[in-house]
């Protein structure tokens, strides 16, 4: 395919995507791109929107189901030592979008910086935390970004002011770009009451959810104004729920874990199913909260 010529060394063909997800679910990606740095994401990006063919790009997967067919087009992900580049300057962190996000948190406790300790125990890169607007009931992670750095599909990459995005409940607004870095704007604090804290988040995260181990993608379903999703499906009785190798959790019924033999379509049909009831019994209607490819 010419829109790949001479970018052989970055771009792979049926890239399987189910070890790089934490489902650990789904086929392969038609072509699997990793760009070094800026200058060939953005050329990668370049060719790909002249070829018109569709494209995601995927930070460590743990808000995404694969679909068991793949994807066909072009999966991007921002992999490699430019990617992962954290740089801290008195209260300002900047980190490359593929930096690990629990890394990046466990730093800034460490260096006596707050703000990030609210999202303790969420998985992801920075790309992928900055887009989905992650967080949880300490806040969210538009409370501390300053500015995103944003790649768009006319191949400009400028930096965006947080007033410039459109952040809401678990979205930063920024579609049909990538994200390449972020700058978070944190607050000294003093090391052992901020350890502490992040550690008191972090447990009672992981008392009232699925370990991180587990094969899920958080929780599935945005909560509904009424009522919390996971409190909805418990009430109708949904946890311990199963299609083939997928599980509504018994620890929270807003988390779907899986077999490693499970298929992306028992979560699939699983999901159809709880969305199903809860609309049936309640009249509300879920929305996703993870993306299917
Ligand atoms: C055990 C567990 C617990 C979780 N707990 C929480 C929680 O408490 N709160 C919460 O909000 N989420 C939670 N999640 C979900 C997940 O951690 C977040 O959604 C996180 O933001 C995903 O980051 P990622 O890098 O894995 O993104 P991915 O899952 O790879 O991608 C998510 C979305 O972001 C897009 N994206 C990724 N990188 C970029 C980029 N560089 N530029 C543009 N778009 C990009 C993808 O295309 C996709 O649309 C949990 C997940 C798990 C598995």
């Amino acid at each position: 395919m010419p829109w790949c010529d001479g970018l052989e060394p970055i771009c792979r063909t049926d890239a399987p995507l189910a070890p790089l997800t934490w489902y650990g679910l789904g086929g392969a990606a038609r072509w699997l791109v990793t760009p070094r740095d800026e200058p060939e994401l953005a050329e990668a990006l370049r060719r790909v929107v002249d070829a018109k063919l569709p494209w995601r790009v995927l930070g460590r997967g743990a808000n995404v189901l694969v679909r068991d067919e793949g994807f066909d087009g072009v999966v991007i992900r921002l992999d490699g030592p430019a990617w992962e580049h954290v740089a801290f300057s008195d209260t300002i962190v900047t980190a490359a979008a593929g930096a690990d996000f629990p890394k990046l948190v466990k730093r800034s406790v460490e260096r006596g910086l707050a703000g990030l300790e609210r999202l303790a125990g969420i998985p992801g890169t920075v790309g992928g935390i900055v887009r989905m607007n992650a967080g949880g009931k300490y806040g969210n992670v538009a409370d501390v970004v300053d500015s995103v750095r944003v790649l768009n599909t006319s191949g400009v990459i400028k930096p965006r002011p947080i007033d410039d995005i459109p952040f809401g409940y678990r979205t930063s607004g920024l579609h049909d770009c990538v994200i390449t870095a972020a700058t978070f704007r944190l607050q000294r604090a003093d090391v052992d009451p901020l350890r502490e804290r992040f550690q008191q988040i972090w447990k009672e995260k992981h008392a009232a959810q699925e370990p991180v181990s587990t094969r899920s993608a958080g929780c599935i379903f945005k909560n509904p104004p009424q009522k919390p999703a996971g409190k909805l499906l418990d009430e109708l009785g949904l946890k311990g729920e199963r299609r083939g190798g997928a599980t509504i959790s018994a620890r929270h019924a807003n988390f779907i874990v899986a077999t490693p033999d499970a298929r992306a379509q028992d979560v699939i049909d699983l999901i159809q199913h709880a969305k199903d009831r809860v609309q049936r019994e309640t009249g509300i209607a879920l929305e996703l909260e993870i993306d299917i490819w």
